[in-house]
Parts: C-alpha cells; structure tokens; sequence
C-alpha cells in the first residue's frame, strides 16, 4: 500500500500493511485518532486504495479509478451527506446505504461508503440500521466510518469493524496557543488594534503557520459548539465566538485563514500576511 502524508503513525501504516499482505482488509472500518482533516484524508486514501485498478502497489494515483476519486466523481465512492443543520445521516440516508451497498459496483470491483465524523452524525437509530448489515456485509462493499473516538459508537458496531487510530497529531507550545486564542477572539473584537497586535507577534514564518493551525482548530471547535457538539480544544474560546458567529463566518474564515497558510508557504511577508489576514476576516464578518 501506498500511504499519504501522514505525519509519522508508523504502527497504523504496519497495520494496514499487515491486512493488505493477508489479503484480510475487513469490509467496514473506523478510522479515529488524529485530526478531523486527517481522518477524512485516510478515509479517502483507503476509498482510492479499494477502487484501483493497478496490479501494482496501490493506489497507483494514474489509473481511471484513482482519477476519479480524487476528483470525488467515482461512481463506486459514495459520500454520506447527512441533513439539516447538524448533517445527520439519518433513518431515511442509512436505509438507503443498506440497500444500495448489495447493488454491483458500477466500474470497479468493489463499492465504497464514506461516513465522517460518525459520533456527531451518526445516531443510534442509524446505527442500528447499519447493524444488519455489518452482520452480513456484501462481498465487495468497503465501509469506512470516521469518528473522534471509536468508543462513541455502539460497541455492536465495533465489534464488527477493524479501528485505525492515527496518533494525535499536533504539539506545540501553550505560548502559540495563547497566541491563537488572541487571533481569534481578536477576529470578533471591536476594532481591529487586538487581532493586528496579536498578529504582529508571528514573526517567524514556521511559528506563524502552528499559531495559524490551532486558529483553525479554535474556529472549527466553535463551529462543533455552534451546531451542538464539544470542543477539542478550548471550550471557553469556543463559547465567546459562537456568541458573534454564524455557521457562515465559521466556515468562510476557516477558508481565509487556510488561504493565508498558503501565502505565508509562498514566502508572502509575515507583515502583509498578517494585514491581509485581518482585512480579509473582518470583511467576510461585516458584510451581512
Ligand atoms: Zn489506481
């Protein structure tokens, strides 16, 4: 197996090096640990992996199969969407996983089912639903169910699943932390003298990029408290920003915040990086 990036997790890589050489990959698996965007990155790897046409190592990344599912139009990858405002995947979406997971597959030979972050989008009575079919799964279905932790699943549904944990992947200093809760809560301030003052601190272009990390890891925890979930990692910050913060400015700084990572890897200056970032963020606020 061909592995992407990521970030060290030997053991889990042994693992599923193991399961392929066996030719043991089970039919559903939980993928936990690590970060949300790390989660759904191996889910995808995995998705790949399962649809490619390659005789070789997979995914070969160059067959007609890796192509498409790495522009998310494979016929055979299914993504749960979920409903309403917490995107539930709900009685009506599982029935229909069920049911469409003893269909063929369409082009490759086997059909994938990609549900995130099942322990807020996955509730019981879906779970249940799902129950049957992980009993007796069809041959040549792959279902990948990621989550925070495996334990918040009913423990019939993981004991009838492989679980992948990815090490947790983020360290870093309590000082970049502060510095990120600065950012943020400077985002919603009243003027924009907070999030400049905090923003003038990042003065090395690898210090900004961590602090600019655990901001987004601080708006995604307001998002999660927003739509009724927990916080991973600041519960207070969390709080003071869903008290100004809609689902949308969530989701569009989140955007801006990775757009200014990426400046910041094209070697933009720190100084204009920063301005730029704090122009931007409080222009997707104010325009209502
Ligand atoms: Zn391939």
């Amino acid at each position: 197996m061909i592995f992407p990036e990521l970030n060290g997790n030997e053991n889990l890589k042994n693992q599923l090096r193991r399961l392929e050489q066996n030719n043991r990959m089970p039919h559903a698996v939980i993928i936990d640990g690590g970060s949300e965007e790390l989660r759904l990155l191996l889910a995808e790897h995995l998705a790949q992996w399962a649809v490619c046409e390659s005789d070789g190592d997979k995914p070969c990344g160059v067959c007609k199969s890796c192509t498409l599912s790495k522009a998310k139009s494979h016929g055979d990858i299914h993504y749960a969407k979920g409903e309403g405002k917490t995107d539930i995947y709900n009685k009506e979406e599982m029935s229909f996983i069920v049911r469409d997971a003893y269909i063929k597959p369409y082009i490759s030979e086997r059909k994938v089912y990609i549900l995130s972050e099942c322990d807020r989008k996955l509730p019981v009575i879906s779970q249940n639903i799902f129950l049957k079919t992980l009993e007796e799964p069809p041959q040549d279905v792959l279902f990948i169910m990621t989550c925070k932790t495996a334990k918040s699943l009913l423990e019939t549904i993981r004991s009838r699943s492989v679980v992948f944990t990815l090490e947790s992947e983020l360290s870093y200093d309590e000082e970049y932390l502060d510095l990120a809760k600065e950012l943020a809560l400077g985002i919603t301030a009243h003027t924009e003298m907070e999030f400049l003052k905090a923003a003038n601190k990042l003065d090395e272009r690898a210090k900004a990029l961590t602090v600019l990390d655990l901001l987004i890891l601080l708006l995604r925890d307001g998002l999660s408290v927003y739509v009724g979930g927990e916080a991973e990692l600041d519960a207070r910050t969390a709080e003071a920003l869903c008290k100004k913060l809609t689902k949308k400015n969530y989701l569009e700084l989140i955007d801006i915040v990775k757009d200014s990572q990426l400046k910041i890897t094209q070697n933009v200056g720190l100084k204009l990086a920063a301005t730029d970032l704090c122009a931007k963020c409080r222009r997707a606020l104010w325009q209502r």
